[in-house]
């Protein structure tokens, strides 16, 4: 029997469980206090058009600052709150805090600044999702032109009446859809076809060792005639050198993102890069 690591309740441990199984059990009810407590926060990163390097948006990538723990990487905790159902609250936060911070940079003279918040296939198919992102919009004062949200390949292997309405309804009012880390999905491509998406973003995985006559080349290549001939625009995620970097320019990437630009930032960092990056450039 043990306590739970700053919890109230008692959770008793049996011996055939492992350290993995408790971890999880203690995190899960860690979370539920994370989000009450403020021990999370969002850092935003970078995204900037090819060949200006013009800062086009600034994609919300979610924090957990543990009290015991130290930070946990969102690939940790987010399938805890997917399992738990935590996430329709952490994911309403991550909306309003998002777009009230991009309206902040705007008030502070950085117009044009646009915000890329992920959504979870759980969250889109909230029957409320609707309703939170036009209330986000409505809390912060952000124009819905100003919003791209990004979904995986799972939002699309539904691609059922309900989903197209929501993709709909949500483009229909200005906001952007991208497919986030695409080309890892089990989708088929059909669905480019029947809903309303703007951006293709390729997958960190095919840009990691990106180079020429390599596999990744010619399937990044595809990707990038295919999301044109479609009137889509196309990022790539990850980018971490430079040889990266000229091949997508050279093959049109719209936007690029990766630590080679800049990796996720505080908000005061993200000001002080956007005027460094200024002088840049000048
Ligand atoms: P993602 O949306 O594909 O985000 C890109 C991930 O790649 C981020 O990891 C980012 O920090 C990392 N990254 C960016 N550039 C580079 C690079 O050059 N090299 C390398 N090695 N990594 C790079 P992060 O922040 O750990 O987030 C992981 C995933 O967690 C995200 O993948 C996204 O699926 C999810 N996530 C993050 N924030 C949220 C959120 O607010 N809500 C939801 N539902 N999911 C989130
Ligand atoms: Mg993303
Ligand atoms: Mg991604
Ligand atoms: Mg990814």
């Amino acid at each position: 029997r043990a306590k739970l690591q700053g919890g109230n309740e008692w959770i008793f441990f049996s011996d055939e469980m492992n350290d993995e199984t408790i971890k999880r059990l203690e995190l899960e009810s860690d979370l539920r206090r994370a989000l009450k407590n403020n021990e999370l926060y969002l850092l935003y990163q970078p995204i900037v058009e090819k060949g200006t390097r013009k800062l086009i948006t600034c994609e919300a990538l979610i924090r957990w600052q543990h009290p015991q723990r130290g930070i946990v990487p969102p690939l940790e905790f987010i399938p805890i709150a997917e399992e738990t159902g935590l996430i329709h609250s952490i994911g309403k936060w991550v909306l309003k805090t998002a777009c009230k911070q991009v309206v902040d940079w705007h008030n502070e003279g950085l117009t044009d600044v646009s915000i890329s918040i992920n959504v979870s296939a759980f969250q889109f198919q909230n029957r409320w999702f609707i309703e939170e992102v036009k209330n986000a919009l409505a809390y912060s004062g952000l124009h819905p032109n100003y919003l791209h949200l990004e979904l995986t390949e799972t939002v699309m292997l539904n691609d059922s009446q309900k989903t197209i309405e929501v993709m709909k309804a949500l483009t229909n009012i200005g906001v952007k859809i991208s497919i986030d880390d695409f080309g890892t999905g089990y989708s088929s491509l059909s669905y480019l076809k029947n809903l309303p998406i703007h951006i293709l973003k390729i997958d960190r995985s095919f840009i990691q060792n990106l180079d020429v006559n390599t596999p990744d080349f010619a399937i990044v290549k595809s990707i990038m005639t295919m999301g044109h001939g479609l009137g889509l625009q196309v990022t790539a995620e990850g980018i971490e050198t430079t040889q990266q970097l000229e091949i997508l320019e050279g093959m049109n990437c719209d936007f690029l993102q990766g630590y080679f630009i800049e990796k996720p930032l505080f908000p005061d960092q993200l000001k002080e890069w956007l005027n460094h990056q200024h002088s840049i450039m000048i």
